[in-house]
């Protein structure tokens, strides 16, 4: 799997390909004793739930899933979560816009949608609905809405309900009005994960539990059969290091013996910012993929905005590109990079830039970002006349 994969433009068949590759090159099938064929086939099933608009589609859920799954692949991540949790994470990517519309959460609003009254008196009603027909798919059997048990495998009922509560928390949480909370809690969640590494390195003192416990993201040190890890945590003054949060469904720190154990809160806020920075997250590929994309974007913002004026609706999204003027051809391309510079410098940089802090094999993308951000810069400076 590399960052640098364009599948842009791949159909249907090639992306339910890709995705179940992704699915068994993570590791998880293997290591939960999952069922290729049974994957596949609930890949499938998810695909068939994507509707036919120009961004929120399948292609769209596959660069999400493939992002995150290159994320929660990393040496800290895997350190960090367990299989079950990254297996969770990878089938909330995949799901993590089933049934999108190409519409916006205020349009639903304001037209008074189906989804809307459905969820009534929520404002993510699009993450509603994506969640309860992720939800549906991974039910157990008797109440599942089609398809093979892509969870069969799983030993217990509690292991299912643990992928299926961080499907559900990480689905809601793509909602864009959680992004400032998310980007603010990275900061204490980083400093956590640098403090585990440094104790199970024994390269740092490991945080003792009173100073621990100054910031409710910090769990101890209780990586299985670490010795620099064990001995910190039992000279903690709780040597249980917020345990009850840290508990493994299924046995899993047996499997991963390196482990490094925050609180569940914590590895749940993780899981949530990979998804939303894997959503949000298409400027840390290749500078073509990234326009490729954004045109998608502009192309469904330009349709919700017509529609919202047949209908009278106020606009939730910006307003179309002025047409390109023939004879001035950059002044197009100008106001297309002005508008992404605006989105990746307020939403996507520093979001990157604290999932670094807590990932930082996660550096060479921020870097390519950082790169396309200066190209976008460029483009709009250029066509300024400056
Ligand atoms: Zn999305």
């Amino acid at each position: 799997m590399s960052w640098d994969l364009d599948f842009t433009g791949y159909g249907n068949e090639e992306l339910v390909q890709l995705a179940s590759d992704i699915f068994v090159a993570s590791g998880v099938v293997e290591e939960l004793g999952l069922e290729p064929t049974v994957v596949r086939n609930f890949v499938t099933v998810a695909a068939g739930h994507y509707l036919d608009v120009p961004y929120h589609n399948f292609n769209h859920a596959v660069h999400v899933l493939h992002a995150t799954a290159l994320m929660s692949g990393t040496a800290r991540a895997r350190a960090l979560l367990s299989p079950l949790e990254r297996l969770a994470l990878l089938l909330a990517a995949l799901c993590h816009d089933l049934g999108h519309d190409g519409r916006s959460n205020a349009f639903h609003t304001n037209s008074a949608s189906e989804l809307s009254r459905t969820y009534g008196g929520q404002s993510a009603v699009l993450e509603h609905h994506h969640a309860a027909i992720a939800s549906a798919l991974l039910l157990p059997p008797p109440c599942r809405k089609g398809g093979g048990d892509v969870l069969a495998a799983l030993r217990s009922p509690e292991e299912r309900a643990e992928v299926l509560r961080v499907v559900r928390s990480a689905i809601l949480h793509t909602d864009m009005t959680r992004h400032f909370e998310s980007v603010r809690r990275l900061a204490d969640l980083a400093a956590a994960a640098g403090r585990l590494e440094d104790a199970a390195d024994g390269r740092g003192p490991i945080v003792s539990g009173g100073a621990a416990h100054t910031s409710d993201a910090v769990g101890l040190a209780v990586a299985a059969g670490h010795p620099a890890a064990v001995t910190s945590s039992a000279d903690a003054d709780d040597p249980g290091g917020g345990s009850g949060g840290s508990t493994e469904l299924g046995g899993a720190t047996a499997q991963a013996p390196s482990r490094l154990l925050l609180e569940a809160s914590d590895r749940l806020l993780l899981a949530q910012a990979l998804l939303h920075a894997a959503d949000i997250g298409n400027a840390v590929r290749p500078f073509h993929v990234n326009d490729a994309i954004s045109r998608r974007v502009r192309a469904e913002f330009a349709a919700l905005r017509a529609e919202e004026e047949a209908l009278g609706l106020p606009a939730s999204v910006p307003p179309p590109l002025p047409p390109l003027d023939p004879d001035q051809p950059q002044q197009g391309a100008a106001a297309a990079a002005r508008a992404e510079l605006r989105f990746l410098d307020t939403f996507v940089e520093p979001l990157w830039e604290r999932l670094a802090g807590v990932l930082p094999e996660l550096e060479p993308q921020l870097r390519r970002l950082r790169a396309n951000q200066e190209r976008f810069r460029r483009i709009a400076e250029e066509a300024a006349g400056r």
